[in-house]
């Protein structure tokens, strides 16, 4: 047999290599945007078709390129940002591995236009498959600009694992918020299919966070800064009442670079630790100044992963740096759990056996959706007054033991455990509920069936609410506007600014400006995909942002209520989240565990 070795042909080998570099059309974003600010440009372009995935083109006002220089930038291993491999321990600019051109080039149709300051004319070139297709000599400004078509044409298979439109460009928005957070001084504009989605001026690192998150963002952040020998340290925390559920406003930049770093990320946290409600992220914007040679940033090909040689020392200064920050501010605790008084039963009273249970009583004129917070049925008032009447009149209690045993055998109890889980009894033993699930899978049922019969009762807020979107949830309220208003929303957009004058009954408008958060958040990404439609999408969004959490009191009538509405769904086993609502412990399972 012969020898069966042989060396790929280049357009393979780029092809295999843009594997690892290029992944979606965000990837191919930030390496032409990064490229831009190597070349000094102080004004960006990016203009996109189709979630990038027809056409993406950055034009930039940079160095420009030579003759030859734009012919070598295609080649593998080609870079003008290091010659040697000691300048890896000094490395200044975004790029250096020489890959992304040719990497692109592999699996899309390039064309660049080029020119530097010195030359008269600039430089015309198309490369598709990593094939040049043609060069000439045109007329264009300083500076470069690159359009990619088509991305993966030739990679089919790659080409179909990439996610909805939607999907795709909220990855490429992410990465446009990266590249235009550590770089406040160029000017940057962003288009998508004609429409402007950013307009970002020349301002500093602060005002480039506010023209990114809106306005409302400035009022909200503290300064953090911190200047020691192993690194310096420039940045915001958000208050901490302002924190989100997302992970959406935590960045760190080293050295201009976006990085993800779960290990300072911690830092951040435990220095907010006792300031931040259950599942509430903080949020912060951090540019860290540190010497490269303390540094590795070579250890991953997209290159958000780096290694630090003072990790250890990094963590404290930063844990301090932001505890300090919190103390000077007096950004102290403003937790507040808006906790009805009413709500909690006197302690002795609880563990009396409701004399008569008012709420268990079947009433067929009952609309549990009526008049309701929470989407939990609200008990009338006369009801709620019997459960206290017997507290005004203790001699209520003086029943006999025999009368009590009855009650107590034919009704069931219900009660509350760890403020988490609703206990309640059954013929054969008894359930017990995850309140949080339970909720959800309540409300989702009922927003599912209302966004498709679009029968959802509104309540007219007598305060209309105004919401300002930055420019991306402009573009996405287009999308959500019809079920929002068969979901009961009364919404009207103008300009930037979102007017609210109407609401669905289950929903309260103190929950209004988590909620609009949460319809807007970028970062679910899982539950966009776990979705078989956009209206299932916006009933699972709504359904886990509404519902009662772990950690709230509920009455007995809300409990009661909340099995009730629960074993009323068409669903009664697992959350819309995948999650089991309730286990059943019976009395063979009892007996078993007893033995
Ligand atoms: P790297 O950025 O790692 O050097 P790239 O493949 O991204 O590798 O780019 C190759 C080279 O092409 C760069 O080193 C640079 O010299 C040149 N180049 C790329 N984009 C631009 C641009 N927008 N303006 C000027 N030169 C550019
Ligand atoms: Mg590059």
């Amino acid at each position: 047999m012969g020898d069966i070795i042989s060396l790929l042909p280049d357009h393979v080998a780029n092809q295999i290599a843009a594997g690892e570099v290029i992944q979606r059309p965000a990837s191919v974003i930030k390496e032409l945007l990064e490229n831009a600010i190597d070349a000094k440009a102080t004004e960006i372009k990016l203009l996109i078709n189709g979630a990038g995935k027809t056409i993406i083109q950055v034009i930039d006002n940079g160095i420009g390129m030579s003759i030859t220089d734009v012919r070598l930038a295609f080649e593998r291993h080609a870079t003008s940002k290091i010659k040697s491999a000691e300048d890896l321990f000094s490395i200044t600019s975004k790029g250096f591995r020489g890959e992304a051109l040719a990497s692109i080039a592999a699996i899309a149709q390039v064309e660049v236009y080029t020119r530097r300051a010195v030359d008269e004319m600039a430089t015309y070139l198309k490369i598709s498959g990593s094939k040049v297709e043609g060069q000439e000599a045109y007329v264009a400004p300083v500076g470069t600009s690159i359009a990619v078509k088509n991305l993966f044409y030739n990679v089919p298979a790659r080409r179909n694992f990439l996610k909805s439109d939607k999907v795709e460009l909220r990855h490429i928005i992410d990465e446009f918020h990266r590249v235009a957070l550590t770089h406040p001084e160029v000017k940057f504009t962003f288009m998508q299919n004609g429409t402007e989605l950013f307009d970002l001026p020349s301002v500093n690192f602060k005002k480039r966070i506010a023209n990114i998150f809106g306005h409302k963002i400035e009022e909200k952040l503290i300064p953090a800064d911190e200047m020691t020998t192993v690194a310096g340290i420039k940045g915001f925390i958000v208050k901490p009442e302002f924190a989100k559920k997302s992970r959406g406003q935590q960045f760190f930049f080293v050295n201009k670079r976006f990085i993800k770093s779960p290990f300072l990320n911690h830092a951040v946290s435990s220095a907010f630790e006792g300031l931040l409600r259950d599942q509430f992220h903080p949020g912060y914007f951090f540019s860290i100044q540190i010497d490269p040679k303390t540094i590795d940033i070579n250890i991953h090909p997209t290159k958000t992963e780096i290694k630090f040689e003072e990790e250890q020392n990094l963590y404290a200064i930063i844990k301090s740096m932001v505890k300090h920050s919190l103390g000077m501010f007096q950004a102290t605790p403003v937790l507040d759990f808006e906790r009805d008084p009413n709500l909690d039963i006197p302690y002795n009273f609880q563990l009396k056996p409701p004399s008569n249970m008012p709420s268990i009583e079947v009433d067929s004129s009952f609309n549990p959706f009526q008049n309701t917070e929470n989407g939990i049925s609200k008990a009338s008032k006369s009801s709620w007054e019997s459960l206290y009447s017997g507290l005004e009149t203790p001699n209520e209690l003086s029943k006999t033991d025999e009368e009590l045993k009855l009650a107590i055998e034919q009704t069931p109890k219900v009660f509350q455990l760890l403020t988490k889980f609703i206990v309640t009894t059954t013929r054969s033993g008894l359930l017990i509920i995850d309140q949080q699930r339970a909720h959800q899978r309540v409300l989702y049922e009922k927003f599912l069936s209302s966004i498709t019969k679009r029968d959802m009762v509104s309540q007219q807020l007598i305060f209309p609410k105004e919401i300002e979107l930055t420019p991306q949830q402009v573009a996405l309220f287009g999308e959500l506007e019809a079920n929002l208003n068969s979901m009961g929303f009364v919404v009207k957009k103008n300009g930037n600014l979102l007017h609210i004058t109407g609401i669905p009954s289950i929903c309260d408008d103190k929950q209004l400006g988590q909620l609009f958060e949460d319809i807007f958040s970028t970062q679910d990404d899982q539950l966009q995909l776990a979705s078989f439609s956009q209206a299932d999408y916006m009933a699972k969004i709504l359904s886990k942002s509404l519902s009662i959490k772990s950690n709230s009191n509920l009455n007995i009538l809300e409990q009661q209520a909340l099995i009730d509405d629960l074993f009323a769904c068409k669903d009664t086993l697992t959350s819309p989240f995948n999650r089991k609502i309730f286990i059943n412990l019976d009395k063979e399972e009892l007996e078993k565990k007893l033995d």
